[in-house]
């Protein structure tokens, strides 16, 4: 209680004072240390710096008042408890100086170990060692290394040349063959390194020692691969470290002494059991950095059976106590074990699951807890195949990861082209500088999508994630070349029919071919492995856990599907309906030439005849898909892209006409066409005639969609499906749109269920600011919203949402400017505020009305927590997101109750 009362004073804690829950003032090492010490486990006597120590150093460049005044007081006590001073040239103490922060940084800050080693302690240590000069050399030679390198920035390489050049004088490659002498000349050269460097002696006062390590180790927190780190695992900047002092115990005093690390289970796939290394005659330092090959823990049980059980019973106390898998790194001086570090450890995503499961099987945890343990992002990585990666393989290029996945296959340049040798059974990378929706038939036929432009929400992305299918985007290093047929990387030329493999999480492109895993979990939830029958520990703690999710969640989870199958797919994955059915690229393919007809039409009559051909053609899309979600609501979304998109390129057709003229050939269709691109030719195409607007503009474009969405429902209703559809239009800005559109839409609608009624809602998306901020309005004409947060996103910021993120967002995450891409997860400052603000004045205007999401963001992770906590009744996502969106669903019905995320 003390401690509470003072904390915004007190900077420093005795191992005796803290606990594991204290990390955020004592970092996870610190606080961990403390744990185990009350625990009455073997850790040397220490203490810890708080993070808040850290935090006032860096804001001021000094020590906070205080701080000093009450690391002597903790000294003294630590030489109390061991006996011995600091840096006694008698009897020296000495202390390992460590950072800790709340998060694990694995070696992104500093340590420095034997502080309190100068020219005449060394000495008393070589006593303390009974006699072992060398150790006490080797020691010293340590600090001298380590606290150059770290407190005084002398370049480490030059301690290690010197170090290489005293083996190379023994004529040895063992730091082990190396004498006392040796070491002692080679204290002496390190010495004159570090004056070289510094303009000054080593110091030799330990106090002076100890003081310089602790500044440094909370100047390491600014270090630039810690800011890096810090980034890229969006820990916050300014949580500070804690500084742990610790007595030395050694590892490197002789055979029986020696230093490991270990798991309570295997982080890999989580199966029960130890698993560690260990090292003989060796410090920590040694095993990172894998001078001596360790042998496996369990050959310690025959070096030293004492200290190997007590090493066992520890871990089984640790894993209990902590109800989770523990690592561990401990040393043995002279056959004693002491606890140098533990934590909960770091695992893979199969074994997060895994361990999860077992946990709840040995009654430590409950179900609640085993979901709150695994997250969205692992299952993810569960969901895709992988690369059996080796060290020696290197990639080419890199582009954004924008559709997990690995995927192998022959380059090509054109959907024609991947169509063709799909055809003929070869697996095929369709690589564009972009795609447009015409090459979607080659991205179907392809096995993954490279392009060089676009970020995350560019075409490529979007479709691809859709279809679950491998992407890599605006990997700028290529320069593709369509009308040659290949792309070149750093002067590397790959042609059509090369292969490469690309692994749409990582953004990395392979030239050739990289074996690949395929995905368990994805069999289960397709339903090819039974959960009951399942050998596989992973597959049935998939089960277990998904099934909780569910029952847990509140949010509904639809599919952004524009298919039967893809419907299917999404209903197999646990999909509770189509929140999405983009209805733009069932204009393309051989309904093109129909297309242009509609829209090159002369007169009303030419254009009705158009749209009466494409009537019968939508009513077959759209019955298939209520067949597929038969019983579940499936939002079909009218026409949205400008109509110029289902054009040819302006440039293309202009230059086909000119060579026409040349040759004089008979060009009338094409130069009618021309024409026709050219008048509707747009300098921001996003912000023109699409959407709600097309409909208004085109007669008879919406109508026909809508008479065939319900005619498709009359008859699966008739063959006795129970088919639930919810006509949505895009774009809407102003209630009148939507009245007018809605009006016109009412007539048909009862029109065709006049003798078989069918339930029809006719919603909007939210996706224009202006919508959102006029929701109020918008709700009396709509009984349901579904936020287009993709579009929603690019007009709130202002940001092309095919141009940004591969052009300048880079910039933007490297000051900071926001920490992930808000076309990823959702800016729940600004364009969620709109969200926030739509959500509870539409529901004001109109009780009851239906809410949901269906941009990008509804599988993300993050985003599904705040859709929750915005009270959406659904989240739309494409079919291989929904498994994501359902765990996240149901993780935050446990955030929201309390507990912490992260
Ligand atoms: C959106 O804008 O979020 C949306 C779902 O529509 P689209 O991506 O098709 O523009
Ligand atoms: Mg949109």
């Amino acid at each position: 209680m003390a401690s509470q009362q003072t904390a915004d004073r007190k900077y420093v804690y005795d191992f005796t004072e803290g606990n594991k829950d204290l990390k955020d003032l004592l970092g996870g090492k610190g606080a961990n240390l403390a744990e185990m010490t009350n625990l009455g486990l073997p850790v040397p006597p220490g203490f810890t710096i708080t993070t808040e120590a850290c935090q006032a150093y860096l804001a001021t460049g000094a020590r906070p008042a205080g701080l000093a005044e009450e690391i002597t007081a903790h000294l003294g006590t630590l030489e109390e408890a061991m006996g011995r001073r600091l840096g006694d040239p008698a009897d020296p103490l000495l202390v390992s100086v460590r950072s800790g922060a709340k998060f694990s940084m694995p070696g992104m800050m500093e340590t420095v170990l034997n502080v309190g080693l100068n020219d005449s302690s060394v000495e008393g240590l070589a006593r303390q060692a009974g006699g072992n000069h060398r150790f006490a050399w080797d020691s010293y030679r340590r600090l001298i290394q380590m606290f150059g390198k770290t407190v005084c920035d002398v370049p480490g390489e030059e301690f290690e040349h010197a170090l290489e050049e005293c083996k190379r004088a023994k004529g040895t490659t063992s730091d082990l063959d190396l004498d006392a002498d040796d070491l002692r000349a080679l204290v002496g050269t390190y010495k004159k390194i570090f004056v070289k460097h510094t303009g000054r002696e080593f110091p030799q006062q330990p106090l002076e020692q100890l003081e310089l390590a602790i500044n440094a180790v909370f100047e390491s927190w600014n270090a630039e691969r810690a800011v890096l780190y810090r980034r890229q695992e969006r820990i916050p900047a300014d949580l500070g470290t804690a500084v742990n002092v610790c007595s030395m115990v050694f590892g490197n005093l002789g055979p029986d002494s020696g230093t490991g690390v270990a798991f309570t289970r295997d982080p890999a796939s989580g199966a029960q059991g130890i698993y560690g290394d260990y090292l003989a005659n060796a410090q920590g330092e040694d095993v990172v950095a894998g001078i001596r090959n360790t042998v496996p823990l369990q050959q310690l049980a025959e070096l030293n059976k004492p200290a190997y059980d007590e090493l066992l019973a520890i871990m089984a106390r640790l894993e209990e106590h902590y109800r989770d898998l523990c690592d561990i790194e401990f040393t043995i001086e002279r056959g004693k074990l002491w606890m140098l570090q533990t934590r909960v450890g770091k695992r893979t995503a199969a074994a997060a699951f895994v361990i999860a499961a077992q946990l709840v099987d040995e009654g430590l945890i409950d179900l609640d807890e085993a979901l709150h343990r695994v997250n969205g992002d692992q299952l993810a990585q569960l969901m895709f195949p992988r690369f059996r990666l080796t060290d020696e393989l290197k990639p080419m290029a890199s582009g954004i990861g924008a559709s997990p996945g690995a995927a192998v296959g022959k380059v090509v340049f054109d959907s024609q082209r991947a169509v063709e040798l799909a055809n003929a059974r070869d697996a095929v990378i369709l690589v564009r500088r972009e795609t447009h929706p015409d090459d979607l038939p080659g991205m179907v036929a392809a096995r993954g999508i490279l392009t060089s432009r676009g970020g995350k929400t560019s075409h490529a992305a979007v479709v691809a994630r859709g279809m679950g299918k491998t992407c890599v985007c605006g990997a700028d290093a290529l320069d593709v070349n369509v009308p040659e047929r290949r792309f070149t990387v750093d002067g590397q030329t790959v042609n059509e029919g090369d292969v490469v493999s690309i692994d749409g999480t990582t953004g990395r492109i392979y030239l050739g071919e990289v074996p690949v895993w395929p995905s368990e979990v994805v069999r289960y939830f397709e339903g090819e492995l039974a959960p009951e029958h399942s050998d596989d520990p992973l597959v049935v703690a998939v089960h277990r856990i998904m099934s909780h999710a569910d029952a847990r969640r509140r949010l509904g989870i639809r599919a952004n599907a524009d298919t039967g199958a893809d419907a299917a797919r999404a209903r197999r994955f646990g999909a509770e309906g189509v929140g999405l059915c983009r209805t733009e690229h069932m204009f393309l393919g051989d309904r093109r030439e129909l297309v242009e007809r509609l829209i090159l039409a002369a007169t009303d009559a030419d254009r009705q005849a158009a749209l009466a051909e494409l009537l019968p053609l939508q009513r077959s899309d759209f019955a298939e898909i209520f067949r597929a979600m038969d019983g579940q609501p499936v939002t079909v979304r009218l026409i949205d892209p400008p109509l110029h998109e289902f054009l040819p390129s302006l440039e293309e057709l202009a230059v086909h006409v000119a060579v026409a003229h040349e040759r004089g050939e008979d060009a009338a269709r094409d130069e009618q066409l021309l024409s026709a691109v050219r008048r509707m030719h747009e300098q921001n195409p996003m912000l023109g005639l699409r959407g709600v607007r097309l409909g208004l503009v085109i007669p008879g474009l919406f109508a026909m969609q809508v008479r065939a969405i319900v005619e498709a429902a009359v008859e699966c209703a008739k063959a006795g499906g129970d088919p639930k559809p919810e006509i949505m239009v895009p774009l809407v800005g102003a209630v009148q749109e939507l009245e007018t559109v809605r009006a016109e839409a009412e007539k048909i609608i009862a029109d065709v269920t006049r003798e078989q009624s069918v339930e029809v809602l006719i919603g909007t998306m939210i996706e224009v600011p202006r919508a959102a901020l006029t929701a109020g309005q918008i709700a009396e004409a709509a009984e349901f919203f579904s936020f287009g947060t993709n579009d929603l996103t690019q007009m709130a910021w202002g940001f092309s949402r095919d141009d940004v993120e591969g052009a300048f967002f880079w910039r933007y995450l490297e000051l900071g400017i926001f920490g992930i891409s808000p076309f990823e997860s959702i800016d729940a400052d600004g364009v969620g505020r709109l969200v926030r603000i739509a959500a509870e004045e539409g529901r004001a205007a109109r009780p009851g009305l239906k809410l949901g999401v269906c941009g990008e963001h509804g599988g993300d992770p993050e985003s599904v927590h705040f859709f929750h906590s915005v009270g959406l009744d659904y989240v739309s996502c494409s079919p291989f997101r929904v498994p994501v969106a359902r765990l996240e669903a149901g993780r935050a019905v446990l955030s929201s109750a309390g507990s912490d995320s992260r």
